[in-house]
């Protein structure tokens, strides 16, 4: 069972971090409901919980992440085209990527603690 809830990046925390991906599968067959494992949609965000760590903030390259928000827009922009072309131009395909906002920081491979912001 995958546990997750929202964060200030707006990645997902997963029980193994925010440094992954997840995918789906559509199947005609029953499978009951996971349990809900937390009581708020961004509970494993020190940021959202105990209002301590922030550290996307700083490793954002753009400045897309403030205390308020996560600017979507801006975002966008730096992956196309700035990440696209480098990922093109260096590696020669047509892919594009960024996430410095997931790694590096307390929740990349787990769900952070608060010792970790110390
Ligand atoms: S780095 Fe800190 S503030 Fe940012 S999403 Fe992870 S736990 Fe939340
Ligand atoms: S993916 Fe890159 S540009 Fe977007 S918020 Fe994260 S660090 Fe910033």
């Amino acid at each position: 069972m995958v546990r997750a809830t929202c964060s200030m990046c707006d990645g997902l925390i997963t029980s193994v971090g925010k440094a992954m991906r997840v995918g789906s599968v559509v199947a005609r067959i029953q499978v009951p409901p996971t349990p809900k494992p937390c009581t708020k949609h961004t509970e494993y965000c020190l940021y959202f919980t105990d209002g301590i760590c922030g550290k996307c903030i700083s490793r954002c390259p753009v400045g897309a992440i403030t205390e308020s928000r996560k600017d979507k827009a801006v975002c966008y922009r730096h992956l196309f085209p700035v990440t696209k072309d480098y990922v093109t131009s260096s590696y020669g395909f047509d892919g594009y990527g960024c996430g410095p906002c997931q790694s590096l920081v307390p929740c990349e491979s787990q769900i952070p603690n608060k010792k970790d912001c110390l």
